[in-house]
């Protein structure tokens, strides 16, 4: 099974308990702080991880993505990019 789809599977199946556990790793794994792109705005707003939650709240101007090199991307699958404009892996692949 694709690792995206097999981890969103594995996440189902978690307490909500262990998903929260589960976010808050994956936000701390989250390079977007790094990133040119990255705003004050996104970091006023607490917003990381736009993989999973989608398009950023703040004016986004797309200068870099690093997300191809983000630990996250292999760890769960992620197949696109500069999710903080786009929208969520989920939504890119019309899931
Ligand atoms: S893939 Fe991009 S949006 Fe997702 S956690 Fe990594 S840097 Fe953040
Ligand atoms: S999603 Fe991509 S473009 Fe947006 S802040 Fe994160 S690394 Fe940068």
């Amino acid at each position: 099974m694709d690792k995206f789809l097999e981890m969103g599977k594995k996440m189902e199946e978690m307490s909500p308990e262990e998903k929260e556990e589960m976010i808050q790793k994956l936000r701390g794994m989250c390079t977007c702080e790094q990133c040119a792109s990255y705003t004050d705005c996104m970091k006023e707003k607490g917003e990381l991880l736009f993989c999973a939650t989608g398009k950023s709240e703040c004016l986004v101007r797309m200068k870099e993505c690093i997300c191809a090199d983000c630990p996250v991307t292999p760890m769960m699958g992620l197949m696109n990019t500069s999710y903080c404009m786009q929208g969520s892996e989920k939504e890119l692949r019309g899931l």
